[in-house]
């Protein structure tokens, strides 16, 4: 009998946890490379996704002429959903604490606690040259080159065609490789797992549950509060009704972590459950599954402060803004698969010289707190595609029943 991924991930977690608490001297020596493997892979993976899933998701555009205003107010959805989650995860962690107390001997924090200076941050997203900044892993930079190159593909038309096709398997046979690489997930978290406990002993562990519970509250609030008042007073539209129809595509995000796994049943879902028209769902949706990542956001928000208070680095409220600001174009650079948001995080703690180590941390529950972001990332976008459609005066016609959506 085959065990489905998620059931293989938690015996892996089981499995590496208690190896690293009955065997922590040989544990770190034997299976720290294993896990650091498993992270290089991650990290392998995430410059020619982003790269490709942004021109890709910029193309998807279409006439920027015709989008105009679809545009500006999507834009304007994507970014003050993407803040209130980052702040909301901030303010979470900031009153649970859930790594205080449980700070790493023989790392002193004060070395990490200078932030770069702000106009670095923002000169540094400019790019000079994009061989450059590919080689060197600069997100920023190369979401910005990706941006510009799809719209420059738009303008020329049918000379662009060969270029977009070409992105199109490229990102494609990435996925591919994704797959093959979230295959190893299990071994991956036990031997991470079982480095992490041996490590740091079992109190850490304590602190990473601590840890899972504010990201998983945090979506809550902001799944089941924020944004249906969002969708209330802005779409004028019922998030219980709208939960409903998208029940199809939530199904999907959860067990596959995937938003762009999900994507074709989202827009199915949008298009005839809930009745957006398709010249809002094609703009906003594919868009959107890209650079609209609430609960990556909130959960990225949560994370590098329990890094931090793990390291005993004291974050400033300047900290936090630049958090805010880089947490959005780090879930916006997140490819729509699984893990992707754990490995573009690396910009936030570096913009905020936070050890990006750190990420070991918490590498145990990501997979299942994927499971968790995912669906409110997809859930996020949704609510955003129907405000836009009732601002845009759409009529909102569901033309077929739900139950011919069949999975
Ligand atoms: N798995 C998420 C998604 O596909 C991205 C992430 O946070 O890793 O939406």
């Amino acid at each position: 009998m085959k065990l489905k991924l998620h059931t293989q991930i938690f015996i892996g977690i089981v499995l590496g946890v208690l190896t690293g608490y009955f065997f922590s001297d040989i544990s770190p020596v034997i299976l720290s490379p294993v896990g650091e493997i498993f992270m290089r892979l991650l990290r392998l993976l995430v410059i020619p996704l982003v790269f490709t899933s942004v021109t890709l998701g910029i193309v998807s555009i279409g006439d920027p002429k015709h989008l105009g205003s679809v545009s500006s107010k999507t834009f304007l959805y994507f970014i003050s959903t993407g803040f209130i989650a980052t702040s909301l995860g901030l303010v979470l962690a900031s009153l649970i604490k859930p790594g205080v107390g449980h700070a790493i001997s023989g790392l002193n924090g004060e070395d990490y606690g200078t932030p770069p200076p702000f106009s670095d941050l923002i000169v540094n997203i400019a790019p000079q040259n994009i061989f450059e900044s590919l080689s060197r892993g600069d997100i920023l930079p190369v979401i910005i080159f990706a941006i510009l190159l799809g719209m420059a593909l738009i303008e020329i038309e049918s000379k662009g065609k060969p270029i977009i096709s070409f992105f199109e398997s490229s990102f494609a046979a990435i996925m591919r490789i994704t797959d093959w690489i979230i295959r190893l997930t299990p071994i991956g978290v036990f031997a991470l797992s079982a480095t992490v406990v041996a490590t740091l002993g079992i109190k850490s562990l304590i602190a990473v549950m601590t840890y899972f519970i504010t990201v998983v509250l945090g979506l809550l609030i902001h799944a089941g509060i924020i944004l249906p008042i969002i969708l209330k007073v802005f779409g004028k539209y019922s998030a219980i009704d709208l939960f409903r129809k998208l029940l199809p595509a939530l199904a999907i995000a959860t067990p596959t972590a995937s938003s762009a796994a999900s994507l074709p049943v989202t827009m199915e879902c949008l298009n005839k459950n809930v009745g957006v028209p398709n010249r809002i769902t094609s703009f906003v949706v594919p868009l959107g599954t890209t650079i609209d990542m609430n609960g990556t956001a909130l959960y990225q928000g949560v994370a590098v402060l329990f890094i931090a208070q793990m390291y005993g680095i004291d974050l400033t409220f300047i900290h936090m803004i630049i958090i805010v600001i880089t947490a959005f174009f780090a879930s916006a650079g997140a490819a729509a698969v699984p893990g992707a948001g754990l490995v573009t995080m690396v910009i936030i703690l570096n913009a905020v010289n936070v050890p990006v180590e750190g990420l070991g941390l918490i590498l145990a529950v990501d997979r299942i707190l994927d499971s968790c972001r995912t669906p409110v990332n997809l859930w996020s976008n949704s609510i955003g595609t129907v405000i836009v459609a009732k601002l845009e005066k759409e009529q909102l016609k569901p033309h077929e029943i739900e139950s011919e959506i069949k999975l």
